[in-house]
């Protein structure tokens, strides 16, 4: 779907989130799959070529992210099958034959500033958050067992952790375009 459909499944799924006491959050996942592959575990998966894809409908309770799945929008890039970090200092990463792609990436930026437009949230990290940086606040993420490190970065080379600001800087350029073209 276009970034015009998605704003829309978005308006008519708001009112459904109002039974939340807290505003929604968004976790950013990679589906540890293939480029092409979606899974119904997330609402929205992200194709290699950034197209949007709605897996689940926003109404429903994903089966994403441990323990903050209630009140949550679960959205996943459809990549890095076979992804690997060992830990050291610093952590030694190969995210395999299928990497984020720089369309997955502008896509999930552009996503995040749609949600923050309609749900009238903050692009920051109490409401948008790698699957990274949740698990390392439930202690299974980076930090500790490295279980879960979806997104803790984009690409082979860049900083460790460094995957979430990078995603809410692009967020946060995008929305500012937006506004200015309005
Ligand atoms: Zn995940």
């Amino acid at each position: 779907m276009t970034l015009d459909d998605f704003r829309e499944i978005l308006k008519e799924a708001r009112p459904s989130f109002y039974q939340y006491p807290q505003p929604v959050r968004v976790y950013l996942h990679w589906t540890a799959g293939h480029y092409y592959t979606s899974f119904p575990e997330y609402h929205i998966c992200i194709d290699a070529d950034g197209e949007i894809i709605e897996s689940l409908p926003l109404t429903e309770i994903p089966q994403a992210t441990w323990h903050r799945n209630t009140g949550s929008i679960a959205i996943a890039l459809c990549c890095c099958a076979g992804a690997t970090a060992y830990k050291g200092d610093p952590y030694e990463v190969d995210l395999g034959e299928e990497p984020p792609t720089d369309a997955q990436i502008e896509t999930l930026a552009q996503v995040m500033a749609a949600i923050s437009d309609v749900f009238e949230i903050p692009i920051d990290n109490e409401h948008f958050l790698t699957h990274a940086e949740a698990a390392d606040l439930d202690g299974y993420g980076p930090e500790t067992t490295c279980e879960r490190w979806d997104l803790a970065v984009l690409k082979n080379d860049d900083e460790w952790g460094s995957g979430g600001d990078i995603l809410r800087g692009k967020a946060i350029f995008y929305q500012q375009m937006e506004a200015n073209n309005e």
